[in-house]
């Protein structure tokens, strides 16, 4: 269990009448939130339509030894059972759009969802993006996670990063400093920082070429991932030189479950949601697929779903 403040659900009422732009729920259920649709309450849950709140929470909460977790879409989120203690900031296309700031570069607000900021891109006829079609999250879990597909990364997009600290200061960061690699940026580290937007640097490029590219993208994924069931996308991260789907599939773990969560039959890569599965379901299912690919492939898989909160409701 998280060790919380002395009176730190006083202070989250308080913290929650001086947001004057919010949208603002009480012990909202997280499975409400991720596409897992898996995850307990959050005691404080914020979506925020202006920085000023968003940094209202962020820094206030810091400040006071509160816990405050961000999030974009919940699209790489398994939210433990017990749900999280403390506030939840969501990051929503409600903050923030798209503006064109250079003929080739976009600043884009965090929380926009990247099927938006596709389809912008194609309509403006600028291109590199189209390796992301079909990646559910937000522009700031995507430069947060430095999302990726089909060789493309959103790293190579970005020129820099607008943030947000836990004193309020609000900044650029340029790519140099952001220590982007393969799924992982120095957000993830970072958690006194949060991403606001960032600019992108595209490439001149023609409609019904992007739009072609987006679809045979798109095409890929749906025959190959299992789309219809609940999931975070890859469970574990691609270890050096292989692929997890194989390795999980030489462990024998295809289509294997525990309770309501299963190694999707499609695609081994996935861990999907056949219904009303428990996070302890899916880290048990976990376990088992580290342990066993280890001890028939030798190969130490890292999780890629960032896993947050509570096993346990407080008492
Ligand atoms: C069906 C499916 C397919 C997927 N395919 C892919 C794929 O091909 N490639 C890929 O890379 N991913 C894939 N994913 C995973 C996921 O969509 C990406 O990681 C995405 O970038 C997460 O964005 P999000 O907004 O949902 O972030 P969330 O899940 O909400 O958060 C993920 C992490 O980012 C942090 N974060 C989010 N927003 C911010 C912010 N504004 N500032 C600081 N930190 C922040 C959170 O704290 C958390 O640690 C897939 C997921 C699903 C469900």
């Amino acid at each position: 269990m998280a060790v919380m403040p002395e009176g730190y659900r006083e202070f989250l009422k308080e913290l929650a009448q001086t947001l004057k732009d919010s949208k603002v729920l009480w012990n909202e259920p997280m499975s409400r939130h991720t596409s897992f649709r898996i995850g307990g309450p959050a005691d404080l849950l914020v979506i925020p339509r202006s920085v000023e709140d968003t940094g209202r929470v962020f820094v206030e909460c810091r400040r006071s030894g509160v816990p405050c977790y961000v999030m974009g879409n919940g699209t790489n989120l398994l939210v433990r059972d017990g749900g999280i203690r403390g506030a939840v900031l969501k990051l929503s296309p409600d903050l923030d759009g798209i503006v064109p700031t250079g003929e080739t570069v976009l600043e884009v607000g965090a929380g926009t969802l990247l099927s938006e900021l596709l389809d912008t891109a194609c309509e403006l006829e600028l291109s590199g993006l189209e390796f992301a079609v079909g990646i559910p999250g937000s522009v700031g879990g995507a430069v947060a996670m430095n999302a990726g597909a089909y060789d493309g990364e959103i790293a190579s997009l970005v020129s820099r990063v607008k943030v947000l600290d836990q004193e309020g200061r609000v900044f650029w960061l340029d790519r140099d400093e952001l220590s982007f690699s393969y799924r992982e940026s120095i957000f993830q580290h970072r958690n006194d920082l949060l991403v606001l937007g960032a600019e992108l640097r595209m490439a001149k490029g023609k409609k019904e070429n992007i739009r072609h590219q987006m679809e045979e993208y798109a095409r890929r994924r749906q025959e190959k991932q299992p789309l219809d069931l609940p999931s975070a996308g890859s469970a574990f991260r691609r270890p050096p030189g292989g692929y997890v789907g194989p390795l999980v599939e030489r462990a024998g773990l295809k289509g294997f479950s525990v309770g309501g969560a299963r190694v999707s039959p499609k695609h081994a890569g996935f861990i999907v949601n056949t219904g009303g599965a428990s996070a302890r379901d899916v880290l048990q299912l976990m376990d088992v697929i580290v342990r066993r690919v280890y001890e028939v492939s030798g190969v130490i898989l890292q999780p890629e779903i960032v896993v947050l909160g509570e096993d346990e409701l407080p008492q």
